[in-house]
């Protein structure tokens, strides 16, 4: 049977990991939750939207003669990682994570390590600073607790309802950017603080780099954990998984 790939994507490795399947015989589909206005082009087919939890998910690979499944969503989208596992042992299909190796704090980097973003947000009980909130739109409301700082966004898409910080920017740019223009951003809005994800990998790094070069503190969420699995860091190992197990 030819293999019948789905990717849950939304990530940069997932996009890799597309326009290298896409050179091969596979069949294969990448999902996007619809989060984003312009989703990226890609060389697969491509479905949008969530898929009604593990059932959903469950029936969507049955119905699609899914025969291998891929996690290849960021590491803090820990929902739709969960429904995967759950999926792919309902329909005993193999599966796989591809994600991207964590940062490490290097020796000059201030950072300070919170295990989620609630604890991020309490952290923010303090006098007044300038924060670059780097953490995306979903999860803003933890901070408004908090309204004594001025917040500096940066988010994909202008958003519908402001956030209702009373002292905000909103940056509305796509990276990758490079470490100048995060340096230049951050001197820009006079950031004595920034909140950000361990997102790991190479697309979101600059703003760490920058913080570090200008000495500003990071108050850095850790990863949520997800149950052991198959995992890649890199989408030629999955396909040559994809080959071996066909
Ligand atoms: P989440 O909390 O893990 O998922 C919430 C729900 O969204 C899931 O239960 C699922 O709905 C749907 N969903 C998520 N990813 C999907 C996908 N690739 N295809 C179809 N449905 C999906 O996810 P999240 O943190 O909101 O992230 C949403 C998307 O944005 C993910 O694809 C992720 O890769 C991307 N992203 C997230 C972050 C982040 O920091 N969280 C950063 C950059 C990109 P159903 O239960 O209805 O299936």
């Amino acid at each position: 049977m030819r293999q019948n790939l789905l990717i849950l994507g939304g990530t940069s490795e997932a996009s890799s990991l597309a326009h290298l399947i896409s050179k091969t015989e596979f069949n294969a589909t990448i999902s996007y939750a619809g989060r984003v206005e312009r989703i990226r082009q890609q060389p697969i087919q491509k479905r949008i939207g969530g898929f009604g939890g593990v059932d959903g998910l469950t029936s969507y690979i049955i119905s699609n003669g899914i025969t291998h499944l891929v996690d290849a969503t960021h590491p803090f989208a820990e929902q739709i990682s969960q429904n995967a596992i759950l999926a792919s042992q309902n329909t005993n299909i193999p599966f796989a994570a591809l994600t991207r190796p964590q940062w490490q704090k290097q020796k000059t980097d201030n950072w300070y390590t919170v295990p989620d973003i609630k604890t991020a947000a309490a952290a923010l009980d303090c006098n007044p600073k300038r924060v670059m909130l780097a953490i995306g739109r979903m999860h803003l409301a933890h901070f408004y607790k908090n309204p004594q700082h001025f917040y500096l966004l940066r988010l994909v898409d202008r958003p519908l309802e402001p956030p209702a910080f009373t002292n905000q920017v909103i940056e509305v740019s796509r990276g990758p950017f490079t470490t100048n223009q995060d340096k230049l951003l951050l001197s820009k809005y006079k950031i004595d603080l920034m909140v950000a994800k361990n997102s790991g990998g190479n697309a979101a790094y600059a703003k760490i780099e920058a913080a570090r070069q200008l000495k500003i503190k990071v108050i850095m969420i850790e990863r949520p954990v997800i149950s052991d699995r198959l995992t890649f860091y890199n989408p030629e190992e999955v396909v040559q998984w994809i080959s071996l197990s066909g």
